[in-house]
């Protein structure tokens, strides 16, 4: 099938400039994709976009009726409620940042192969945060703007700071007793240094707990390498335990499980139904397909376990096909990066995912501490910082908030995360639901304002949006209702701390 261009189907000259909002177009199958600023999408006909474009539309018409639904006709638009949408959509940019990654330290007992995170030996304990550095961090955290704040526990492997991590927890919860902000705690740990003594403190303080499955156990453990035991088996052994700890404690299954997260190497290409397969053994309902990316011991293993974009894409449509599939046969599981973009595309709803809004959330919507108390701009602007490359390091916990938030690398930062700053945004179909990640450009372009044209960040976006585009046109009423499904935004309010304890 011939893609439809507009050669030929508008005339410049006939183009009636006040009768359409702004728009972008895309063409998708034998029709068009349009999109405009306020995030609004549907699918035109070549004869129906060169009406709208012509202002050649009666208002008798039903074309009429269904473009001024989605705000595309100018003198249709409610402006006062256009405005309050824009608001709640952009509700980010009125407080400060509310994740908050500390890296308690860079020690870890495995040795993963595509390692993002720089780590050193067991018995580096020089490299752990100190109790004096992590109440600092936590009152800065405080400082946020932000009525909600997350401190993400990162590493190394965090649970081998178990006291500081613990000390944080009470800090911070002593803290919130008269600050009263919406508090949550998360965990990103391999598992291993679990007990079951651990395990109750971190289920009484309602701390969500994250880990990593890469797949199938021969690959998980080829590519992260654990000595003292099998690693598939103890990770997975302890997410079965915490999800057994969940039920008995009468959580709703279908909301409160183990999240994991795989990273995508060379050689789980091949077999992306194998991981979509142990996800759903494991009980996971959703699995957040990543490219390996650009920071930390990646970027030296590349050679060995990396792959072009085009593979990457190749793999997460064949993963993202079967996961359809495995819906339709009645088995709930979703992709993450697809729930995202959906959700933004189809349900009006932005759910802040920092990578992927704009602008981004460099320093705005995160921050990342350093064991030894400097402050980047997120957890990826410390990737770089480990790497020797200081670029993304906005401070210290010596520094106000008030200094870190004005600084001019933070004000550079939130420029280049800027959609509307970059040329080929401006004009992307997509533009409304994508965002921008000034680290991923440094690292991959050299600057933090990249070059989308030849960008990889761009291209895998692109090819993801254009993926769902097509879904999404092409769909049945069983197709938008597993697609609702992942849309449907349930806050896991069992993990924000009760207002007031201590
Ligand atoms: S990064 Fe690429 S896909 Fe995203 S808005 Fe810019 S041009 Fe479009």
């Amino acid at each position: 099938m011939t893609e439809p261009r507009l050669d030929g189907l508008i005339s410049l000259r006939k183009v009636k400039g006040d009768f359409a909002v702004p728009f972008n177009h895309r063409a998708v199958g034998d029709n068009f994709l349009i999109t405009n600023d306020l995030g609004d999408l549907t699918f035109v006909t070549p004869g129906e976009l060169q009406k709208l474009a012509y202002g050649d539309i009666a208002k008798d018409e039903p074309l009429y009726a269904r473009l001024a639904d989605k705000n595309f006709i100018a003198a249709e638009l409610d402006i006062p409620a256009q405005a309050e949408r824009w608001r709640r959509k952009n509700q980010f940019l009125f407080y400060g940042p509310t994740l908050h990654a500390f890296v308690l330290t860079g020690r870890c007992n495995f040795g993963c192969q595509y390692c993002h995170s720089s780590i050193v030996g067991m018995h580096r304990t020089d490299t752990d945060m100190s109790i004096e550095v992590a109440e600092r961090a936590v009152d800065m955290a405080f400082q946020s703007t932000s009525p909600g704040i997350t401190i993400e526990f990162q590493g190394g492997e965090p649970m081998a700071n178990w006291e500081v991590l613990q000390h944080i927890v009470e800090y911070a919860r002593q803290k919130n007793a008269l600050v009263g902000k919406s508090l949550t705690f998360s965990l990103v740990s391999n598992l291993s240094l679990m007990t079951e003594e651990k395990l109750d403190y971190l289920l009484e303080r309602r701390i969500q707990i994250c880990t990593s499955i890469d797949g199938p156990k021969d690959l998980h453990n080829k590519h992260r390498i654990y000595r003292d035991a099998d690693g598939f088996d103890t990770t997975t052994g302890w997410m079965k335990r915490i999800n057994e700890r969940y039920v008995e404690m009468g959580l709703d299954t279908n909301l409160y499980r183990v999240e994991a997260l795989p990273t995508v190497t060379r050689a789980m290409l091949s077999r992306p139904q194998d991981l979509v397969d142990t996800y759903v053994e494991l009980g996971c309902r959703a699995i957040f397909l990543r490219k390996l990316d650009p920071f930390g011991f990646a970027a030296r293993t590349a050679k060995t376990l990396g792959y072009s974009m085009e593979q990457f894409i190749h793999f997460y449509i064949e993963a993202v096909d079967y996961i359809i599939e495995l819906n339709k046969q009645g088995v709930q599981v979703m992709e993450r990066n697809a729930a995202i973009m959906l959700s933004k595309m189809i349900a009006d709803y932005e759910p802040n995912y920092l990578d992927l809004r704009s602008p981004g959330g460099a320093v705005i919507g995160q921050l990342g501490y350093h064991p030894d108390g400097r402050i980047y701009s997120s957890d990826e602007g410390r990737m770089v910082g480990a790497m020797g490359d200081e670029a993304f390091c906005i401070g210290t916990l010596d520094n106000t908030y008030q200094e870190l938030m004005t600084a001019a690398s933070t004000r550079a930062l939130v420029i280049a995360g800027t959609n509307l700053g970059q040329p080929d945004c401006v004009s992307c179909t997509y533009r409304p639901y994508c965002g921008q990640q000034p680290e991923y450009n440094y690292k991959t372009q050299g600057t933090i304002g990249g070059r989308m044209r030849d960008s990889t960040w761009c291209r895998k976006h692109k090819y993801i949006f254009d993926y769902l585009a097509k879904k999404l046109h092409d769909a049945d009423a069983d197709d938008l209702a597993m697609f609702d499904r992942w849309t449907t935004n349930r806050p896991q309010e069992h993990f924000l701390q009760e207002a007031g304890a201590i």
